[in-house]
């Protein structure tokens, strides 16, 4: 198959009338400066596909319905019990209808890999599914169904909070000891079946795992992705000076191996030595910026971050709202609402350009995968944009995809498939329909 794209978006910069040709999950060649050939599909822009480093499938079955106030002031932590609430009602089926639903919306939004922060592990009353790796499997089976690539990260989940406190009853589904959790590794790492697919693991914050077990799986599992949603919330900050005496990514900075494997999802709330810490060490910053700003979490130091050349990629964590572009809009705008400045992600040229460039570089390294790039040999993973206006001035097309209108994602090939085209994903009535059944059920 050949794709000829009237601008492509080449390591070297965008580059005119570009023949890319696919062979199986690869891109085979890449000549510039070609006239299209008959049997060639003809876009407008090519990039790149966009690593979504966290996400949490199965929160996309309440998007939009945790959006109205109680009686008292809601927060991450009430949004949280409505979180456990919708967690105890899917089943295996359900978790895979969801999650492909989520998987197709991401293809349609121009991610081609997800990091699927899978904490979802057993039957509703706590127990373990007859094969423990039930729901993983589920979530394997929506990443096939849909093409897009995964970075599977089981989630070891021990305790209810610092201290540590016993898991609380909402929390049940969520649970392993050291020894189930190894097992559920040994099985994931057995039966990811696709090369493209990769596994790594995820304690899943200093409220869910000890410091102690935290170092303990770093040294059984080494050189695989390792996540942990660490320093999201002020009192989660505070907690643990209580407990510990220390911050939560001081913390694991003092006493665990954080290194270029290691990705630290949200981190918000850092002081100096922290994010000296996190940039110098290579490790990746996980922001997920529409989620954070959804439950109210707070903003990302990324001035200070950025200027220490600190790496970072986007996540759609809760998947509220389903969109690269939107993420690194986000990721923008409150840095430009905090300041009261603007074009604050970059230090000269495009805004957008840059955003795109670091959470390309900075989601791959999180998830264990080759830099997205559009060079002979690479995995074809790529996103052709259409601009409504056909203004043919590529040089903008990013900004004008994450700050204006008119742009959007028309196809996508993952792995060399072409799953996305005209904007639909080739299995999306099926995959709605499903999901739509699952969404109806739930109260
Ligand atoms: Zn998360």
């Amino acid at each position: 198959m050949q794709v000829h794209a009237e601008a492509a978006l080449l390591p070297g910069g965008w580059t005119r009338d570009v023949a890319v040709t696919l062979d199986g999950a690869a891109i085979a060649s890449v000549v510039p400066g070609t006239a299209p050939d008959s049997g060639d599909i003809r876009v407008a822009t090519l990039v790149p596909g966009m690593p979504n480093l966290h996400s949490h499938a199965f929160q996309r079955a309440f998007s939009g319905l945790t959006e109205w106030r109680g009686e008292s002031r809601d927060s991450f932590w009430t949004w949280r019990e409505m979180m456990y609430r919708f967690a105890l009602q899917l089943g295996p089926e359900e978790m895979e209808a969801v999650a492909a639903l989520a998987y197709a919306e991401m293809l349609e939004a121009g991610f081609t890999r997800v990091g699927e922060f899978h904490y979802l592990h057993h039957d509703t009353d706590g127990s373990p599914y007859a094969d423990p790796a039930e729901m993983s499997l589920r979530i394997f089976a929506a990443a096939e169904t849909t093409g897009i690539a995964l970075t599977h990260l089981p989630v070891f989940y021990a305790h209810g909070g610092f201290g540590p406190t016993p898991a609380a009853d909402g929390q049940r589904r969520f649970l392993h000891g050291p020894d189930s959790f190894g097992r559920l590794m040994e099985s994931c790492a057995a039966r990811l079946s696709r090369p493209q697919d990769r596994l790594g693991l995820a304690p899943h914050s200093l409220r869910g795992a000890t410091i102690d077990e935290i170092r303990e799986l770093a040294e059984t599992w080494p050189g695989r992705p390792f996540h942990i949603h660490a320093a999201e919330q002020v009192k989660e900050v505070e907690d643990c000076l209580a407990h510990s005496g220390a911050r939560p990514v001081q913390l694991l900075l003092d006493r665990a191996p954080v290194g270029p494997d290691w990705c630290l999802i949200h981190a918000t709330h850092l002081t100096a030595a922290e994010i000296a810490g996190i940039a110098s060490g290579g490790t990746v910053a996980g922001l997920c910026p529409v989620t954070e700003a959804n439950l109210g979490d707070g903003i990302f130091p990324a001035p200070e971050f950025l200027e220490q050349e600190g790496r970072f990629g986007i996540g759609t964590d809760s998947n509220v709202a389903i969109s690269a572009a939107g993420e690194l809009n986000m990721l923008e705008y409150s840095q430009r609402l905090a300041h009261r400045s603007r074009n604050v992600c970059t230090w000269h040229g495009s805004t957008g350009g840059a955003l795109f460039a670091g959470a390309l570089r900075g989601g791959a390294q999180a998830l264990g995968a080759p830099v997205p790039q559009i060079v002979a040999g690479a995995p074809a993973d790529l996103v052709a944009l259409d601009d409504a206006l056909a203004l043919d001035e590529p040089a903008s097309l990013l900004d004008r995809w994450i700050f204006g209108r008119g742009i959007r994602v028309r196809d996508v090939w993952a792995a060399g498939a072409h799953v996305v085209s005209e904007g639909r994903h080739r299995d999306r009535e099926r995959i709605v329909s499903a999901a739509a059944r699952v969404l109806r059920e739930l109260s």
